[in-house]
């Protein structure tokens, strides 16, 4: 270790759900508890980026392949979410989801059903055509799955609620601090930042025994300046946008609405989710993008009521306002198969401690407090 230069032993590179739920499971571990922990952050405050640009869905688990980290980190995240959010005053709702068949997609409705059974979501339940009228009046398809176990969140104060909890188990959060470059010392991460907003900025170095890289969409970037990691243990990065419509006036809707997703799309279809205001939103579509751009074209409004029709007859199209966007950071090009999360550790390439979670697009904010009880046993291998 450098003497002369300051030093924690953890330090997590960026302020999103990710990062802060995991600031949160490190400070919880009986293990690591006495541990120093410093979470970086480039912007003003936390979870600026994808982190507030999402549904604020808590996914049940369904569509994910079996065994994979987004099954079991979305199911196990799921409960642990909920009883975090009561224990934690962070405002949800069990809303309950309904995905929505057409006549010629029950096939595909019961392979769903199939996948979340083998994921261990057992409280789907079946509705016919009289069943989902009842329940949802506005809402057309031949028969649908409900689950019970869908519901949204306030991700602003559940992250806020996280970092609250690291502080006050002695975590330092210092925002407005850029990570430029880590180097590998024999001991420990030398760890290069630039602190301050837009005007004045200090460099500033210090060292930590474990780094751990969830920068979200520059997870990549970051680890392209760690020197020393070689290049093939960095994943391509295509960036995904996803854009929402608000529909003004009284939502029709008291359940999330989803359609069933059709073959050659990404995502899981343009869907109707409410906040807990009740305010309905539709979206996100799913484009494939060069550059970080959140701007709108109000005209696909059109478009995204036509994706909507099926499902809900009744839409307005002139009701669907641009709202926001956000944008996943994929692992793979359009059209191939979704990729699972990847959280990656180097002890093979002699660089132990090292953490990088790539790719943790949805349903991360669901499994944040799963990759962070996951992470933090990594971390517990090797400095516990
Ligand atoms: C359109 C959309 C809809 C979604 N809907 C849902 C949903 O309903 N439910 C669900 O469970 N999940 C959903 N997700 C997924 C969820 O939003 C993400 O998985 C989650 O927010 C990722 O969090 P993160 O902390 O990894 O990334 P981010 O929120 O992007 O955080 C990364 C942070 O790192 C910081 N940073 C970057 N580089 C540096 C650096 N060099 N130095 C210091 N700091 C740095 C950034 O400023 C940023 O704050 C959705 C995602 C999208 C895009």
């Amino acid at each position: 270790m450098t003497s002369e230069l300051d030093h924690f032993d953890i330090c997590i590179v960026g302020a999103g759900v990710v990062g802060l739920a995991i600031a949160c499971q490190l400070s919880r571990h009986p293990l690591l508890r006495r541990h120093s922990l410093v979470i970086l952050e480039r912007e003003s405050g936390f979870g600026q980026h994808t982190s507030s640009r999402n549904s604020e869905v808590i996914h049940a688990g369904i569509y994910y392949p079996q065994h994979s980290l987004k099954a079991r980190l979305c199911v196990r995240g799921k409960h642990l979410l909920y009883e975090h959010c009561s224990r934690h005053d962070v405002a949800f709702q069990r809303t309950g989801k309904l995905i929505v068949a057409q006549t010629t997609q029950a096939g595909e409705l019961e392979q769903i059903a199939d996948k979340a059974a083998a994921n261990g979501v057992e409280d789907l339940r079946w509705l016919d055509f009289r069943a989902l009228q009842e329940l949802e009046p506005a809402v057309r398809g031949h028969t649908a799955l409900l689950s019970p176990s869908t519901g949204i969140i306030d991700s602003h104060r559940y992250m806020e609620s996280l970092l609250h909890l690291a502080q006050q188990a002695g975590a330092h959060y210092a925002p407005y601090t850029v990570v430029d470059a880590v180097e590998p010392t024999a001991t420990a991460y030398q760890v290069q930042c630039r602190i301050g907003g837009n005007t004045e900025q200090e460099s500033y170095r210090f060292t930590a025994d474990s780094l751990i890289n969830c920068a979200g969409l520059e997870a990549q970037s970051l680890a392209s300046r760690i020197a020393g990691l070689p290049a093939t243990c960095i994943p391509s990065l295509y960036l995904c946008k996803g854009d929402y419509f608000s529909y003004t006036g009284r939502s029709p809707f008291r359940h999330l609405i989803y359609p069933v997703p059709e073959k050659h799309i990404t995502g899981l279809g343009i869907h109707g989710t409410l906040d807990l205001s009740g305010q309905l939103r539709f979206g996100p579509d799913a484009n494939y993008v060069e550059t970080l751009n959140y701007t709108i074209d109000p005209h696909k409004n059109i478009h995204f009521a036509q994706a909507i029709a099926p499902y809900f007859p009744d839409i307005n199209a002139n009701r669907l306002v641009p709202a926001y966007a956000g944008i996943r950071p994929k692992l793979v090009p359009a059209g191939a198969a979704a990729a699972d999360f990847s959280i990656q550790e180097y002890s093979a390439f002699k660089l132990p401690g090292l953490i990088q979670l790539f790719g943790i697009e949805s349903p991360g904010l669901t499994a944040s407090l799963a990759i962070g009880e996951h992470v933090a046993e990594l971390v517990c291998d090797y400095l516990g």
